[in-house]
């Protein structure tokens, strides 16, 4: 009886503060590292009131939501890493929720909250971009003697957040197994006197599409852009290699305009913050060079699908076309391998299985060979160092 009273005394006395305003829970903190950023995510109840700032000596990043509460569980571990050193929460005030991240250098904060979609509810993404130095970017001189080799900008789809296509049977997700891939392509790309290559993705963390394409094009000032995913439909028995080049208007078939929708919501899902939303820009321009971008595109999709079959079943015989984002470069051929369907079982262990990465990764590297030494690659190499 008496523990009864209590308890129902101590109820009584919570619940008015808990009732009086709309509590946010904030159920979970998940943390991604990036090269130049590092990007906490925390998974809200609903939308919140939030307020940013940064203390120096030592530098923090103070987080102050309104009217919200903590009910998951602060697994401080997972959390720290690079930039992170510790995590606490507080609350400076009554229906205020603190958390303070403590961190290794000086960061610049930006801010969005996203509303809930497929996979997430209410999310609050703060990224901390690191503070950087020194121009990192040159003009593209493509005169370069440096460029003589064909340098290609290995893209691994998802990341961070965004975990792509999940496998039926063996938990693999699309994120992952694609990062394995690109790992053994790069490999061998390193390996070959004639090529040089560059991973987009290097970690487990979301980039943006636009972004990914930014990379490439100006920070590796690369000369062909692949991007590697899996596949995944909701008839389990669905498998098969297939490649995907732009479209500049229309898909090739409904299964094209899908997929691309499906890639294309990766941005979606990830996050991307309203400043790198780029304007739709001179797109007369764009449509011009990409029209040569996709005829050597289909070229080099078509060398490396044909590879493919070599290692895999074709889930389609030729290249199709559709809008993907992650392929809007103007100037350099791009295309986007679905290396095989993890909504399949029996395909979904492939991919998982290193010696089966190898073997994807061998087939694209095998098809962008044939594809440069065919020379229809608009390059560089005979060029003279005077402009
Ligand atoms: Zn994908």
């Amino acid at each position: 009886m008496k523990t009864t009273l209590k308890l129902f005394l101590f109820i009584a006395l919570i619940l008015p503060q808990v009732g009086s305003a709309r509590t946010v829970d904030v159920k979970n903190i998940r943390v991604w590292n990036a090269p130049d950023n590092t990007r906490v995510v925390f998974d809200l109840g609903s939308s919140v009131k939030y307020k940013v700032f940064t203390l120096k000596k030592p530098h923090r990043v103070v987080i102050d939501m309104e009217g919200a509460r903590w009910t998951g569980e602060l697994d401080k571990q997972r959390l720290l890493g690079k930039l992170i050193t510790n995590v606490r929460r507080g609350s400076p005030q009554k229906d205020t929720l603190r958390v303070v991240l403590d961190l290794k250098e000086k960061v610049s904060p930006v801010t969005q909250v996203l509303k809930p979609n497929d996979v997430y509810g209410h999310r609050l993404v703060v990224d901390l971009r690191r503070k950087q130095g020194k121009v990192r970017r040159r003009a593209p001189k493509l005169a370069d003697k440096a460029r003589a080799r064909i340098k290609v900008a290995i893209d691994a789809g998802h990341g961070g957040e965004d975990y792509g296509a999940p496998g039926r049977r063996y938990h693999a997700h699309e994120k992952t197994v694609v990062l394995g891939i690109a790992r053994e392509l790069y490999r061998l790309i390193k390996k070959d006197p004639e090529l040089d290559a560059e991973l987009v993705r290097k970690g487990d963390y979301f980039i943006p599409l636009r972004e990914r394409t930014r990379i490439a094009r100006q920070k590796q000032q690369a000369d062909l852009f692949v991007s590697i995913h899996a596949d995944s439909y909701k008839n389990t028995s669905a498998s098969g290699s297939s490649v995907y080049v732009l479209s500049r208007r229309g898909a090739t078939s409904e299964r094209a305009k899908r997929l691309a929708a499906k890639e294309n919501a990766s941005d979606y899902i990830g996050g991307v913050p309203l400043q790198n939303k780029d304007p739709v820009v001179r797109d007369v321009l764009l449509d011009l060079s990409l029209t040569q971008q996709i005829s050597e595109s289909l070229d080099l999709g078509a060398d490396v699908l044909k590879e493919l079959g070599k290692v895999n079943r074709l889930h389609k015989r030729s290249v199709e076309q559709a809008g993907f984002v992650v392929l809007k470069s103007p100037d350099i051929p791009s295309i986007l391998v679905e290396t095989a369907f993890i909504s399949n079982p029996r395909e979904e262990k492939l991919l998982k299985s290193r010696l089966h990465q190898k073997k994807f990764a061998t087939a694209i590297y095998k098809g962008i060979k044939h594809f440069v030494k065919s020379g229809r690659i608009r390059k560089i190499v005979a060029e003279s160092p005077t402009q």
